[in-house]
């Protein structure tokens, strides 16, 4: 498998008058490119940062965000934005799309920055994507005209339509019942297991996080566990294992994380 995104010692700061905060403390990790990966944790344990790092929205305050082969330290904002217009494609869970824009002129409002895409290019990219999240009919409606779910899906085919390695969808369900959030999330897995694409959401619901096949785990900016699903269960990372190890070696008697999706059973299955 190929990497696709890596976290080495990941630290970030927020300024709050007198004090700092620290929404991320020394985070590293590793995706593999194609995966379908959740980012779980309560409300304020640092995963809307950790996505916007990997955007390239945010940078770090310590340590080094690779994504797509490319090393994010040092570069400029322009060099920045260039890559995440390349790279990346985002769903919001307030959809964040254009209010005077049609739905097929915010799928296709990212293509109007790549100068190389001439108009009938960027048509004949928008149709059959608001074909496949089942928009056609509503192509020439704006936001205001659409259902909470309708509109997401302006969203999914907007994050796709530049074609990004990766997709970041920062709560993408917190807005919708949970029916139409699991259609959305549903669609999510459609397109990556269709078109390959590394899709990495949050969520702090713990009826979502099952529609992953990777998981990240986050609790007051720390990493407290990394998993994957084999044959419908979650199973601990060998990495996630060894590191747990070492650091019981070393003495650190932390507390499992309430964001597990059991308690602390790293050392084999979980279920
Ligand atoms: P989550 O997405 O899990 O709810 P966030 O990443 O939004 O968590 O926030 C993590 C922590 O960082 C919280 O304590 C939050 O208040 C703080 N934080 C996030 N963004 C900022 C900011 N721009 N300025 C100051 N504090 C922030």
């Amino acid at each position: 498998m190929t990497e696709i995104i890596r976290l080495e010692q990941v630290s970030k700061e927020y300024p709050l008058g007198a004090h700092k905060v620290q929404a991320l403390k020394d985070v590293s990790f590793s995706v593999d490119a194609g995966v379908l990966l959740v980012v779980a944790g309560p409300s304020g344990s640092g995963k809307s940062t950790l996505l916007n790092l990997i955007g390239q929205i945010d940078v770090p305050t310590r340590g080094r965000v690779i994504v797509a082969g490319h090393d994010l330290s040092g570069k400029t904002p322009d060099e920045l934005a260039e890559l995440r217009l390349r790279t990346v494609g985002f769903i919001f869970q307030s959809f964040n799309l254009f209010p005077v824009l049609t739905a097929e002129e915010n799928v296709e409002f990212p293509l109007l920055q790549m100068p190389e895409m001439t108009k009938p290019e960027r048509k004949r990219r928008v149709a059959p994507l608001l074909e496949l999240v089942g928009l056609t009919r509503y192509a020439r409606h704006r936001p205001n005209q659409l259902s909470g779910g309708q509109r997401q899906r302006v969203a999914i085919a907007r994050a796709l339509v530049t074609r990004p390695k990766i997709v970041l969808a920062d709560e993408p369900t917190a807005n919708l019942d949970h029916k139409t959030g699991s259609g959305i999330l549903a669609l999510m897995k459609q397109f990556n297991r269709q078109l390959g694409t590394t899709f990495v959401f949050s969520t702090h619901d713990k009826k979502v996080i099952d529609f992953a096949d990777h998981y990240v785990g986050i609790e007051d900016g720390e990493l407290r566990f990394l998993g994957l699903r084999k044959e419908g269960r979650w199973v601990v990372r060998d990495e996630w294992r060894d590191r747990r190890q070492a650091e019981r070696r070393q003495g650190d008697r932390r507390e499992p994380a309430r964001s597990d999706p059991a308690t602390d059973s790293d050392q084999g299955t979980l279920s």
